[in-house]
């Protein structure tokens, strides 16, 4: 997708957008985030980010944004997930969400199935080089760094960049394997986005970039002073960042395709049907699951169970990385679910989360389409 406009803006800013949105009934509600308070230090959990819907601006304080950018929602949570499961898809009422380019696949998939209407959503997106989960169990091998000093964070070159007593430190805590491949940076729709790419930590600034009428409308109406973005540091960094994603892509695959067939589905069986694969993934969408159903009556195997799944998703799979990431077996799923991407880009000219209009290859008007072909 293509900006129509960017700008630098302040950080502090961008709560005045969520605020707008509400204001000006250009939505209901938004799934917003907070960082999760620890019950019993009452200290604050930065790296646990969680989903807060707010319908009352004076509830809008502080979006953790770097936070959010770095870690993602906690555990299975995505925006795309959580407004399905928890907001009936935005079907009966206005939603302002803010999302990952992969959430907005996401979004476009659901939309095909009719699980959300992208006419009610406003979308602030993030245009981001990754996520790093399960920060809070990494850092804790960096003895010297102290959490409740950090005062920002951001992904760099290496991952993990933390600001303390406004120093930047960089860790070696990296993006996850799945991101480091996702070439889709950007995303499918969305009104504005919001991007630290090739902006240094201590900067007070972020990107701010307008892709709809509407939200150029919003910005106009938010007060928020904006600069235009000059130079080509954000551009030239982004582009690096998705050579280095096609190269890793390239090289991983081609590994991964020379994996024997035995050892794939041998890898599978180390699957205890945990289901957070499930739980995790943003358009996986039935109410009744038929293969939890049939994990409780012990009436499916392992690989069975995966390769089922496998066959649901495989044509929707948007490539977000939540089932690996979430993965207690660390199973490579992405690699799985990556490689037949690449195949149905090929033999069918077909990307998952791309448009709404694209018909899936497997759907009954696809088929239809290639039969009238062959005649
Ligand atoms: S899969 Fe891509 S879009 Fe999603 S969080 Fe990772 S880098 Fe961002
Ligand atoms: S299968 Fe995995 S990578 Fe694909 S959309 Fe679902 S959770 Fe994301
Ligand atoms: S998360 Fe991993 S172990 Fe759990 S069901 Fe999915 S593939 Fe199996």
């Amino acid at each position: 997708m293509e900006a129509k406009a960017q700008y630098l803006i302040k950080i502090e800013d961008f709560p005045k957008l969520l605020s707008t949105i509400l204001k000006e009934k250009i939505v209901d509600k938004i799934i917003s985030a907070e960082t999760k308070v620890n019950a019993k230090t009452k200290e604050e959990d930065r790296f646990t980010v969680v989903p807060k819907v707010v319908d009352k601006v004076e509830e809008l304080t502080g979006f953790p944004l770097s936070n959010f950018i770095a870690y993602g929602y906690a555990r299975t949570d995505s925006t795309a997930k959580y407004l399905h499961k928890s907001l009936q898809g935005g079907l009966k009422e206005k939603v302002g969400l803010i999302a990952r380019p992969c959430d907005t696949r996401a979004l476009v998939e659901l939309a095909k199935l009719k699980q959300v209407k992208l006419e009610n959503l406003f979308i602030i997106a993030i245009e981001d080089r990754g996520m790093i989960p399960g920060a809070a169990k990494e850092i804790k091998k960096f003895k010297e760094i102290d959490v409740s000093k950090i005062e920002k964070e951001k992904i760099g070159d290496k991952g993990l960049i933390v600001k303390i007593k406004g120093k930047a430190q960089e860790l070696d805590i990296p993006v996850a394997e799945n991101c480091l491949r996702c070439l889709r940076k950007t995303p499918s729709i969305a009104d504005l986005s919001v991007s630290d790419i090739g902006i240094p930590i201590d900067s007070d600034e972020i990107i701010l970039k307008v892709y709809s009428e509407k939200g150029q409308d919003v910005l106009k109406k938010s007060g928020i002073k904006t600069k235009v973005l000059s130079g080509d540091a954000h551009a030239k960094k982004f582009e690096e960042i998705v050579q280095k994603a096609k190269n890793k892509r390239k090289k991983d695959l081609e590994e991964w395709a020379k994996v024997p067939q035995a050892e794939k589905i041998e890898r599978l069986q180390q699957c205890t049907m945990c289901g957070m694969c499930i739980r995790g993934c943003p358009v996986c969408y039935c109410v009744d699951c038929i293969l939890q159903k049939k994990r409780k009556d012990k009436a499916i195997n392992k690989e069975t169970y995966q390769l089922t799944r496998i066959a649901h998703v495989a044509d929707r799979c948007v490539e977000c990385g939540n089932c690996d990431n979430n993965c207690p077996q660390n199973l490579p799923l992405s690699l799985y679910f990556q490689s037949l991407n690449e195949s149905f880009k090929e033999k069918f000219k077909y990307a998952p989360g791309e448009n709404v209009d694209d018909t899936p290859f497997r759907s009954g008007k696809a088929i239809s389409e290639m039969e009238l072909e062959k005649t």
